[in-house]
């Protein structure tokens, strides 16, 4: 039995993975961390995550937590989920993170500390999107500098990062197929008289509003046709199945910063 701690246990996430991992075979729910300082912090994690009681509480000490586990799932912030990291390496824990909005700077600082012990970091752990990301590739290897390609993603009121952490990847992985940087050629900002698009730019466009879980959409644009390839998530469940998935996978593997394409065996 792999014993799975969760961090943001108490967020829109963490409440749907506390409910995947209850539902899975061969794993229990060892801790559930959020923030020091959570009016809910104490309760029983089942009855915030609406599932029933499980006789696991709320906490906020970090170090305990990642003690009684074997892996640990994050959902949080960039911030958070570095110092997470830390104490996993501190403790020899496995990590699954899926928070968005990392830095290059903060992305490389995670593979460094992952040298020590073996971690999943993936910006969408959805197995839908992680086959577009494979499709991605090839179409765009195929239609090479022809075809213009601008991606749009749509998300709820309250996400904090923009564009998506999806929709980035998304980005990388057309840029990396055409041979460009994908850092020097995404183009997120339009506005004025801002000249002609230029053949390298991958656009990137952002909606936000609602309670819309996560839509992204590529577009490959030539002249007189045009391909979409879209993903639309209706809830955040298979997210955090896709989570509860990776846990299963990483613990016992070889130190090191694995992806969701690594979890799902499409590397
Ligand atoms: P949310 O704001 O609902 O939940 C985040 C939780 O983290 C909150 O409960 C908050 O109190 C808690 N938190 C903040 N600081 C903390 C700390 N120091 N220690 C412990 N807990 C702390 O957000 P959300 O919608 O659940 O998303 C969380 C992250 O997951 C975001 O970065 C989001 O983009 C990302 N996300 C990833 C995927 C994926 O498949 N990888 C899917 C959906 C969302």
């Amino acid at each position: 039995m792999i014993k799975i701690a969760v961090c943001g246990a108490a967020g829109r996430m963490g409440q749907r993975i506390i409910a995947s991992i209850i539902e899975a075979d061969g794993v229990a729910l060892s801790g559930a961390l959020d923030r020091p300082g959570h009016p809910q912090t104490g309760q029983d994690v089942g009855l915030v995550a609406g599932c029933g009681a499980l006789g696991v509480n709320l906490s906020d000490d970090l170090n305990a937590v990642v003690a009684g586990c074997d892996v640990l799932i994050d959902f949080t912030s960039p911030k958070v989920s570095l110092k997470n990291l830390e104490v996993c390496v501190l403790k020899g824990k496995s990590i699954v993170i899926g928070s968005t909005g990392f830095t290059p700077e903060e992305r490389a600082f995670a593979a460094e500390l992952a040298k020590d012990i073996p971690a999943v970091l993936a910006p969408n752990m959805s197995v839908g999107v992680n086959v577009c990301f494979k499709v991605l590739k090839d179409v765009a290897k195929t239609l090479g500098d022809d075809f213009d390609v601008e991606i749009v993603e749509l998300h709820h009121n309250r996400k904090k990062d923009a564009p998506s952490g999806t929709a980035v990847r998304m980005g990388e992985v057309v840029a990396a197929a055409l041979g460009r940087d994908y850092a020097t050629v995404a183009n997120c900002h339009r506005e004025g008289m801002c000249g002609e698009r230029t053949k390298e730019e991958i656009g990137m466009q952002t909606v936000r509003g609602g309670d819309i879980v996560g839509e992204h959409t590529v577009y490959f644009i030539g002249m007189g046709e045009r391909i979409e390839i879209s993903h639309r998530a209706m809830t955040r469940d298979m997210f955090a199945r896709g989570s509860v998935r990776a846990a299963k996978w990483v613990v016992g593997k070889a130190p090191g910063l694995y992806d969701m394409q690594d979890v799902l065996g499409l590397n």
